[in-house]
């Protein structure tokens, strides 16, 4: 069938066309495993999904992804069955597809832009993308594009400090430059959250290593094991010989609830708790040495992704789980998905709860928790609801274990140990807007460091700008350094 016969013909039916679904293990198989819990696409159900779509002109469903994405090019591609042709229009923009496809909050962003949305279900736009990238990744293993430099020779050496979406964008975007890029990662694996925190059922790990090996095979050198702000500073990295430094390492400090009995044992911050079972594989022990006690009931507290990752976790590990919120549950800042996974997986939720104490055990571990009843009250500043506690409606739930997943802030080893860089609120580093230099010349930042934790696209939207940003600086540099040396002959 002709492109023209596909548009056409589904132009006039697509009103009528629903969704494809998402294929999943079943609820009842999955809580036992880590694999895969989305199962993708088949060839013939994403062409029939891509054909839904209405190729507007005026791309709506752009606007809506943060690194803007010909969207309609490479839908109408899948839907010609030229599964390679689409892949390589979304590499355009977006070195992570596989992974994007899978994490990206797309209800909110360029699914809630599609025009089909408004009467009914809009394209799959998500599950088309990660269908492209699992099939590159699967036939085609020379598919990314090819190492460049100019005339044979590097520009210049740039450090690129955190291996997350961030980092690894802006290493891709000045590879592609034409810069020799280091990556100097604290951790032993390289992914950022990408690799500690999200599990392995929402985002399988040989993705990732197969974009490191990609990133390596282009000539990108990747150093893990170094805390830069310990093993080196940023100031032993221009000493180094590296011109610009560009700092992506994210928001991995987590906050804490700040209540009584919270350094009991069994008490985990989420992220503590999902390194032990991503990284470290603690779900193996004793095969492996790191050692994990849940218990039999798990308490989670929080509402966005980590809270979710934590809780569907606990369950695969053999715990009962119940997730305290404190807001109610239209106001959960998880994506709709993995709440509704959680759900079938027999996560229990309980809203409108605070916790407000820990109790232990005369061996010092976790007995149970209290909380207290939240009512919902007028906006805040920030937009979202407020809350207040409702006197008399302290309660305590039994609890083996609790996992604190309320947000995390940047880490300030490097601002502490940087002459010149300056924080703002929370600790976020400053840059300015357009260039995302520091307040320290030559050194730059994005992703979750300057915006506190949010989204894996955004951090790569950012680490995509400031590569091209770090560009234009090092250019204008160099060409003044050529016309003063040349002024000095
Ligand atoms: P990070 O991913 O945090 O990477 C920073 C890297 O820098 C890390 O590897 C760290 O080890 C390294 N580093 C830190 N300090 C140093 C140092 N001093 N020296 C050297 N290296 C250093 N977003 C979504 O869009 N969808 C989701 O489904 C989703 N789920 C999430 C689930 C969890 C559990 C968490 C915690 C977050 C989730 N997010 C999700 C948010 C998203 O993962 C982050 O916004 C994103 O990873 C930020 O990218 P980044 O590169 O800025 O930082
Ligand atoms: Fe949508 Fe994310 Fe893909 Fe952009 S990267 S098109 S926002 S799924
Ligand atoms: Fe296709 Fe929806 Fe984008 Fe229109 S808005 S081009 S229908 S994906």
């Amino acid at each position: 069938m002709s492109q023209v016969d596909i548009f056409s013909k589904h132009a006039a039916g697509s009103k009528g066309t629903e969704r494809a679904p998402m294929p999943t293990q079943p609820p009842e198989e999955r809580v036992k495993n880590f694999r895969e819990v989305s199962l993708g696409y088949s060839p013939e159900t994403a062409r029939r999904e891509a054909s839904r779509c209405l190729q507007c002109r005026h791309r709506p469903c752009t606007k809506g992804c943060p690194v803007g994405i010909d969207i309609p090019g490479f839908v109408r591609l899948v839907a010609e069955g030229d599964f390679a042709g689409a892949a390589a229009v979304i590499r355009q923009d977006n070195t992570l597809p596989a992974v994007c496809g899978r994490v990206c909050p797309q209800e909110v962003q360029c699914e809630s832009l599609c025009v089909l949305g408004r009467k009914g279900q809009p394209v799959a736009i998500g599950n088309l993308e990660r269908f492209a990238a699992d099939w590159e990744r699967e036939n085609r293993e020379d598919a990314a594009s090819k190492p460049v430099s100019v005339n044979g020779k590097k520009k210049g050496k740039v450090a690129v400090v955190g291996s997350g979406p961030a980092g690894l964008t802006a290493a891709a975007e000045l590879n592609r430059l034409g810069y020799g890029v280091t990556i100097f990662e604290a951790l032993h694996t390289p992914g950022g959250v990408l690799a500690y925190g999200i599990p392995e059922f929402r985002l399988p790990k040989d993705i990732l290593a197969h974009e490191f090996k990609e990133l390596e095979r282009q000539g990108v050198e990747l150093r893990t094991n170094v805390l830069i702000g310990s093993t080196l500073t940023v100031d032993d990295l221009f000493a180094q010989g590296f011109q610009a430094v560009f700092l992506g390492t994210g928001a991995g400090l987590p906050n804490l609830l700040g209540i009584p009995g919270e350094d009991l044992n069994g008490v985990y911050t989420a992220n503590e708790f999902l390194t032990r079972v991503n990284l470290m594989k603690a779900y193996l022990y004793p095969q492996v040495d790191t050692p994990l006690y849940l218990g039999k009931r798990v308490v989670v507290i929080g509402g966005g992704n980590t809270a979710m990752d934590a809780a569907r976790t606990a369950v695969r590990l053999g715990s009962e789980v119940m997730v305290v919120y404190r807001r109610s549950r239209e106001n959960l800042p998880a994506r709709r998905e993995e709440v509704l996974h959680a759900e079938e997986e027999g996560v229990e939720f309980r809203f409108l709860a605070s916790p407000i104490a820990i109790r232990g055990d005369e061996q010092g571990w976790v007995e149970a928790i209290q909380c207290v009843n939240m009512e919902l009250g007028e906006p805040t500043e920030n937009g979202r609801q407020g809350v207040k506690p409702i006197a008399g409606s302290e309660h305590w739930l039994p609890a083996d274990s609790v996992i604190v997943a309320i947000g995390q802030g940047p880490n300030p080893i490097i601002s502490r140990t940087t002459p010149g860089l300056e924080t703002g609120l929370h600790g976020v580093l400053k840059v300015a807007p357009e260039t995302f230099m520091t307040t320290r010349e030559g050194v730059f930042a994005a992703g979750d460091i300057i915006t506190g934790g949010a989204t894996v696209i955004k951090a790569m939207g950012g680490g995509k700008k400031a590569a091209q940003a770090i560009d234009r600086y090092l250019r204008h540099k160099n060409s003044r350094l050529i016309g003063q040396s040349i002024g000095e002959v």
